[in-house]
């Protein structure tokens, strides 16, 4: 005859106790987790540099897959851009020497703002995937940004470059005249928190001082900069690159944030090169030039 099954009456109070504290803990765990990730993405969206010493910013030159590549004048030209050591107006040491000097006119201190290395250019097998469409809703811009970025760094994986060694990566992305209308669409971009940039370069001499102010725009924002401009219209004042000229209009210069000259009420020309552009004061402090 079987015995009657009596009840864990002394064991399953204990098990269960024991499984209520491992579900906890592992909630305690996630919590900690997502805690931790949040301050970390909080900190590096917030990051701002404390000047004590120059930046590290590499910038890295890639060319479109079906941009031909190889007469001595493209080479030179590249060349010029990346690593003469003559500052220009349409070249990498310009824009060292702008932001030096732009630090230097705010009083906001001397020397070398950033020390620039260069790598590339590189061939691309392919090309980035493009902006997401106007109607695209938040999920599908955020997945569209994220693939935009992913592409970036994993080409920075595969060339073997070792963005772990600076503070802040710059990709120029250059491509011949006749590919503009693929590309018109691709914006320069910034991430402040991945600290890593995009510039979309069209391939020919007179359009380096354009590419230069856009290099130091999307450098700015990987040091905490925000936009300045609304639409085609710069914001007032702190897209106003002297927002107390009297009178206001026409501005002589533009804000780095704006890249708009006002000329007069509902007017502005677009920038063209860097020498247009200042860095105004809201902008300084957001990068921690200047006291906020
Ligand atoms: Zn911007």
């Amino acid at each position: 005859m079987q015995r009657p099954t009596t009840p864990h009456t002394t064991s399953s109070p204990g098990w269960r106790l024991l499984l209520r504290r491992a579900r906890l803990g592992t909630l305690l765990v996630c919590l900690l987790a997502s805690a931790i990730w949040g301050f970390e993405m909080w900190r590096a969206d917030n990051r701002v540099f404390a000047w004590t010493k120059p930046v590290s910013v590499l910038v890295v030159a890639l060319v479109d897959p079906e941009t031909p590549l190889g007469s001595d004048e493209l080479s030179e030209l590249l060349h010029g851009f990346l690593s003469s050591p003559r500052p220009l107006d349409g070249n990498v040491a310009g824009v060292a020497k702008w932001l030096e000097n732009e630090r230097a006119a705010l009083s906001a201190g001397e020397g070398r703002v950033v020390d620039f290395s260069c790598a590339g250019p590189f061939k691309m097998s392919e090309a980035p995937p493009g902006p997401p469409p106007a109607d695209a809703s938040f999920l599908g811009r955020w997945s569209a940004t994220r693939a935009f970025l992913g592409y970036f760094e994993d080409v920075a994986e595969s060339l073997d470059v070792a963005r772990d060694g600076y503070d802040v990566t710059i990709f120029v992305y250059f491509f011949a005249e006749e590919r503009a209308a693929l590309y018109g669409k691709q914006h320069s971009m910034a991430s402040r928190r991945d600290g890593l940039g995009v510039v979309f370069a069209p391939l020919g001499r007179k359009h380096l001082p354009y590419s230069a102010a856009l290099l130091a725009h999307e450098l700015l924002h990987t040091f905490g900069a925000s936009d300045k401009y609304e639409g085609s219209r710069c914001i007032y004042p702190d897209g106003f690159a002297e927002p107390d000229l009297n009178p206001l209009y026409p501005q002589r210069w533009s804000e780095i944030m704006a890249l708009g000259i006002p000329l007069e009420a509902g007017r502005e020309r677009r920038v063209t090169e860097l020498s247009d552009c200042k860095v105004g004061r809201t902008t300084a402090a957001e990068i921690g030039w200047l006291e906020r």
